[in-house]
C-alpha cells in the first residue's frame, strides 16, 4: 500500500513551481490532493500535470479568511476529511528597507505568514477532532539567516517558523505534527528573474553548486506529511544544496 492512501492534502500556491511538485509527490503517493491557488489561469494546465483524478483544482485567495473557510468546507465535502495541508503560497516584494513601502510590508505577511495561521487554525479544528494530521509550512533559507532586500520576505518566512514551532507544541498531544521546510534557491517563477551575475554570486555559496529543483523540495514534504516522519515535529528541514550550515 502507498503511505499515503486515503490521506486529503490542502497544497496552496499549487499551480506551478514547488506547490505543484508537491501536489504530484503527494498523489503519487496515494493522497487526494486539493491543489489551490488564487488565479484560475494555470489549473488547467497544472491538473493536467497530475495523475488522473488524484487531484482537483480550487480558486482562493489565501488571505481571504473567509474564502480560506468555505474552500476547506468545500474540499472536506468533495475530498474528505483533510489531513494533510502544506502552506505554500507565497510571494516576494524585494527592496532595500529604505524604499520599503507598507504595502509591500503587509502584502508579503499577509501572503507568506497570516495566510498560515489562517488556514491552519481552520484545518486543525478537524484535525483535532480526529486526532490526526500533519501541517507542513514553506518558509526559507532566508528566514533562519537574513538577506539584503527582503527584510519583509525574511521577517515572514522567521515567523512561519515561529509558528511552525509554537503549533507543533500545541498540537503534539493531539495527534498533529507541524514541520516547515526551508528551501535555498530554487528554480521557480519566483527566482526566473534573478540576472546572470547575482546567479552567479548565489552558485559561489552554493557547496553542491547547482540551484535545487521544485523536485528536490517535494520528497522533504511527502516525508514530512507520511509515516516517516511519525516523530518529528517542530523541526525545519533545510533543503539549499549546503547552502547554510
Ligand atoms: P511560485 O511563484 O512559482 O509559486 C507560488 C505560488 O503561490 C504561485 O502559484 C502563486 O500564484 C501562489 N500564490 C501567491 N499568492 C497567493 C495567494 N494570495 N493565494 C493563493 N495562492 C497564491 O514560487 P515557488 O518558488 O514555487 O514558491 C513556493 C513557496 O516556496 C513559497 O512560499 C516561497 O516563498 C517558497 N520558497 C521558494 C524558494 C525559491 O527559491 N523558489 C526558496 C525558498 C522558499
Amino acid at each position: 500500500m502507498q503511505e499515503l492512501q486515503g490521506a486529503v492534502a490542502i497544497v496552496t500556491g499549487a499551480f506551478r513551481g514547488i506547490g505543484l511538485a508537491t501536489a504530484c509527490e503527494l498523489a503519487a503517493a496515494g493522497a487526494r490532493v486539493a491543489m489551490v491557488n488564487k488565479d484560475q489561469s494555470r489549473a488547467g494546465p497544472a491538473l493536467a500535470e497530475m495523475p488522473e483524478g488524484s487531484a482537483r483544482t480550487f480558486i482562493c485567495d489565501v488571505t481571504d479568511a473567509d474564502c480560506v473557510a468555505e474552500m476547506v468546507d468545500v474540499v472536506e465535502a468533495e475530498l474528505g476529511p483533510v489531513s494533510i495541508l502544506v502552506n505554500n503560497a507565497g510571494l516576494t516584494r524585494d527592496k532595500l528597507l529604505l524604499r520599503m513601502q507598507d504595502e509591500d510590508w503587509d502584502l508579503v505577511l499577509n501572503v507568506n505568514l497570516k495566510a498560515a495561521f489562517n488556514l491552519t487554525k481552520i484545518v486543525a479544528r478537524g484535525m483535532t477532532r480526529r486526532r490526526a494530521g500533519a501541517i507542513i509550512n514553506v518558509s526559507s533559507v532566508v528566514g533562519l539567516m537574513g538577506n539584503t532586500g527582503q527584510a519583509n520576505y525574511s521577517a515572514a518566512k522567521a515567523g512561519l517558523i515561529g509558528l511552525t514551532k509554537s503549533v507543533a507544541k500545541e498540537l503534539a498531544p493531539r495527534g498533529i505534527r507541524v514541520n516547515a521546510v526551508a528551501p535555498g534557491f530554487i528554480q521557480t517563477q519566483m527566482t526566473a528573474h534573478l540576472d546572470a551575475e547575482t546567479r552567479e554570486g548565489l552558485l559561489g555559496q552554493i557547496p553542491m553548486g547547482e540551484l535545487g529543483r521544485p523536485e528536490d523540495v517535494a520528497p522533504v514534504i511527502r516525508f514530512l506529511a507520511g509515516p516517516g516522519a511519525r516523530y518529528i515535529t517542530g523541526q525545519v528541514i533545510v533543503v539549499d544544496g549546503g547552502m547554510l550550515m
